[in-house]
């Protein structure tokens, strides 16, 4: 039997729905951001046809193309409801694309790049969400902060008027097993939740992926990233 890509989303946020319910959460506690990265514009049409309306990218200039053809393909009311979501590794010469043409920002691991964000978002732009990517297992080859730097990181975000601080991001080691994983979520979780009683401007934790989504909403995450459950395996890709 093949699935559609309704079908996929109609089954993922059945299980988002199941693991919020047995958490005893509050039922619209967790949002999907639809990770579209190599997918053609087409499927994230059909994403959007189902009810999509939030897509994470990782490769800027991928998805500069997509927003493109994606506009081309709905009506302009359609694309304006739409929100961007970058969410892989930055390197200093795309922030200014990444500030134009983005909602959110997930991976947010350095001052150097929160800054040129912060100066590159335009004047007319809402100000950029912005979530602080935390490397939770010390992995050497991994982006993000440790956890324990996160507060120096948050005041430098705070004195920067076109970004807003809304969070955390982490990507587990998997390999580590899953035991080792809900640790890592619990972690975040205690992080977010000192974070967010702070200031309730801040309000997401982005984590949970198709192979743990059950794990990260148990553990109290309110964005899960999905792709593969979405869209089904990607090929191997070159960047
Ligand atoms: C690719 C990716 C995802 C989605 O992973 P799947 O296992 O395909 O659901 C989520 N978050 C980030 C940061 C990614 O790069």
């Amino acid at each position: 039997m093949i699935f559609s890509i309704a079908d996929n989303i109609q089954n993922v946020r059945k299980r988002i729905q199941k693991a919020t319910i047995e958490a005893g959460r509050s039922e619209n506690a967790v949002e999907l951001l639809a990770v579209s990265k190599t997918r053609p514009a087409e499927a994230l049409f059909e994403a959007m046809q189902a009810g999509i309306e939030s897509f994470g990218e990782n490769y800027l200039s991928e998805a500069l193309v997509k927003q493109s053809e994606l506009e081309r393909l709905c009506s302009a009311e359609q694309y304006s409801a739409l929100s961007w979501h970058f969410i892989g590794p930055i390197q200093s010469n795309k922030t200014k694309a990444i500030a134009e043409h983005f909602d959110w920002v997930h991976s947010v691991d350095r001052l150097k790049i929160a800054k040129r964000l912060n100066d590159q978002r335009p004047d007319k732009a809402k100000p950029l969400n912005i979530c602080i990517q935390v490397n939770i297992d010390h992995e050497e080859t991994k982006s993000g902060v440790f956890l324990e730097d996160v507060p120096n990181l948050i005041d430098a975000l705070k004195t920067m008027p076109k970004l807003k601080f809304r969070g955390l991001m982490c990507i587990p080691n998997a390999q580590l097993g899953e035991q080792s994983v809900k640790q890592a979520f619990m972690k975040m979780k205690s992080c977010f939740d000192g974070l967010s009683s702070e200031d309730s401007q801040v309000d997401t934790l982005s984590m949970g992926m198709s192979g743990d989504i059950e794990i990260a909403i148990e553990s109290g995450a309110t964005m899960v990233r999905v792709g593969t459950s979405l869209f089904g395996a990607r090929e191997a890709q070159q960047h």
